[in-house]
């Protein structure tokens, strides 16, 4: 139990943490971004802070966390160490620390008395736990859920968990991963909705990893984990989104997988969404992994043409836009990355079309659309990097796709398929598909690669300067 006595001491830690930050970044930047984060808990070697919104989130991310120069309150400062720095110059042993997002984060930390039961009783209400519906999305239906063949497998299993089909197998748990913004969250939140429509009984909670582990830590903390233990164990479904965050996170994982053995043993529903397949899932217990295998698996890639064209149509139609069918067709046909761009595309659309110029024509919508589509297109293709990882070893790009086992191929195809991975938006499955191989292959080359980087100075140096030539 040491690392829950570790939490108790954070206020004198956190106390001494901000003077070092003033003195480093000055009142005036203190003062205007730093003063917002509030301490979650210290362990040894691990700090985890929270602030109220994603915006600051984001902001002290960029401008904080590492040093070089910045312009901040519209001054150019040299900001020599980052928050990183001063934190690790303190605590040599710590190994990584977090800010995660609190939205209903109105308290300062140091002034809660944790033996003040009012003072808990207050913060659990806020935590709106059983509040499924203001948590979710109401566009986030299967209605409006375009179903394609990147997803068509994720979507029929979620559709019979949500209407209680029996597939004659295990669906317990549902696992569905792929690359951000190819409509993982979307799906939950349609399965959630779905239950809570067919049975409005029914205990759901739906909730990021994030968000479990920062109630997990508040539980402690407020020495009320008995409760928390209770109210996961009465639910009917746990809807957990983004689970990959729970990696390397020993404590959060350990209840999580408490949580999920009661849940699995008493035959409740459990759904799992994560941005890695499970095999590619470090840092994250064995059983818990092996108890994910023992459920359903399925994965969403990145969306065909078609499906691209509908979900524009889809989502137009969500946000009340109306365009020519040809400009949807150009989005479909230059954001050719995930839904989430062709949203936003859309929203910037609307946008103009409600304030600027009702009438939109295809000439308009290029030029407003440009920077969106040249930041999506910088993705290379895996085509282009199988290419440029031939010509540097002088082989042909057959050899890489070939089957041949011989060193001087071996090694350049590994390299292509990770490059692939780290420049590419697309997923492991997809890039197998592209070198002939399955995803295991993919996921055994990029280990691979990573392995020889770290022992390897000449392969770091040919891996970049690939990445260079390929414009990365
Ligand atoms: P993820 O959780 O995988 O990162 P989201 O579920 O948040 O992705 O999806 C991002 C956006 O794209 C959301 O607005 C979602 O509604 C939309 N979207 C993703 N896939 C689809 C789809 N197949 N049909 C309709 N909308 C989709
Ligand atoms: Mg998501």
């Amino acid at each position: 139990m040491n690392s829950l006595k570790a939490t108790y001491n954070k206020n004198e830690t956190w106390t001494e943490l901000k003077s070092l930050l003033k003195k480093e970044f000055g009142e005036n930047l203190y003062n205007s971004w730093l003063s917002k984060l509030n301490i979650v808990s210290v362990s040894n070697n691990e700090i985890i802070m929270s602030v109220s919104t994603p915006f600051v989130k984001d902001w002290i991310m960029k401008e904080f966390l590492n040093g070089r120069k910045k312009i901040v309150n519209g001054e150019a400062v040299w900001i020599k160490k980052g928050i990183k720095q001063i934190f690790t110059e303190k605590y040599p042993n710590l190994q990584s620390f977090d800010i995660i997002v609190d939205k209903n984060q109105t308290i300062n930390t140091e002034e809660v008395t944790y033996t003040n039961t009012n003072k808990v009783s207050s913060i659990s209400e806020h935590q709106n736990l059983y509040a499924v519906r203001t948590e979710l999305n109401p566009t986030y239906t299967f209605e409006n859920f375009v179903v394609g063949s990147s997803n068509k497998l994720a979507y029929s299993v979620a559709k019979s968990i949500a209407e209680s089909t029996d597939l004659g197998m295990s669906t317990n748990p549902f696992f569905t991963y792929g690359g951000m913004g190819l409509g993982k969250t979307h799906l939950l939140q349609a399965i959630a909705w779905k239950l809570k429509e067919n049975n409005p009984k029914q205990q759901i909670i739906y909730l990021s990893a994030e968000k479990f582990m920062y109630l997990f830590i508040q539980a402690l903390r407020n020495q009320d984990i008995m409760t928390f233990k209770a109210r996961f164990a009465n639910i009917d479904v746990l809807l957990i989104d983004d689970i990959h965050f729970i990696a390397g996170k020993e404590s959060t994982q350990k209840e999580f997988l408490y949580t999920f053995n009661t849940l699995v043993n008493d035959n409740k529903k459990i759904i799992l969404a994560c941005d890695k397949s499970p095999n590619d899932l470090d840092g994250v217990d064995e059983i818990l992994k092996s108890r994910i295998s023992g459920g359903i698996i399925a994965d969403v890639f990145a969306p065909d043409y078609e499906t691209r064209l509908a979900i524009t149509k889809k989502k137009a139609e969500i946000i009340g836009l109306g365009c020519e069918e040809k400009i949807y067709q150009y989005i479909a046909e230059t954001i050719t990355t995930n839904a989430r761009d062709i949203d936003g595309a859309l929203k910037k659309i609307l946008l103009h079309q409600k304030f600027v110029n009702p009438e939109l024509d295809l000439k308009t919508v290029k030029v407003l659309l440009k920077d969106l589509i040249k930041s999506v297109s910088r993705s290379v293709s895996i085509q282009s990097i199988q290419e440029a990882v031939a010509k540097h070893y002088k082989i042909k790009v057959e050899d890489i796709l070939s089957k041949k086992r011989k060193a001087n191929f071996v090694l350049p195809r590994q390299i292509a398929m990770s490059l692939s991975k780290l420049l590419t938006t697309k997923s492991l499955p997809e890039i197998g598909k592209k070198f002939g191989k399955n995803h295991a292959t993919v996921i055994h080359s990029i280990k691979k690669v990573a392995e020889l980087k770290q022992i390897d100075f000449e392969i770091n140096q040919v891996i970049e300067k690939i990445a260079h030539k390929l414009g990365k």
